[in-house]
């Protein structure tokens, strides 16, 4: 894991150019954007992971790409197409 550049220990929390980074969440484990500070581990990316993953997946999340494109090859119009002619 990289380590955080930049970043500072401040009374508020770690701050890194200017924003105060909140801690990376479970569903950042195996993201390469990773990075550790000061024994924590924050995003490189984004100072407050939890309102990446808010909306659903992090846009930036480098380990479920591959999911995403394994889904992709599927095409829905194809599939249901097959599944309307019983095969
Ligand atoms: S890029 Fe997204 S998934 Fe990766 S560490 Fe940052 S917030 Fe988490």
């Amino acid at each position: 894991m990289q380590t955080l550049q930049n970043a500072t220990r401040t009374p508020e929390g770690v701050v890194m150019n200017g924003f105060t980074l909140s801690p990376a969440i479970d569903k950042c484990e195996g993201c390469d954007r990773l990075a550790e500070f000061d024994g924590e581990t924050f995003c490189s990316s984004y100072p407050n992971p939890t309102s990446k993953w808010s909306g659903g997946r992090c846009n930036f999340a480098t380990h479920v790409k591959l999911e995403v494109a394994a889904a992709a090859k599927v095409n829905p119009l194809k599939a249901s197409k097959r599944a309307a002619k019983g095969r």
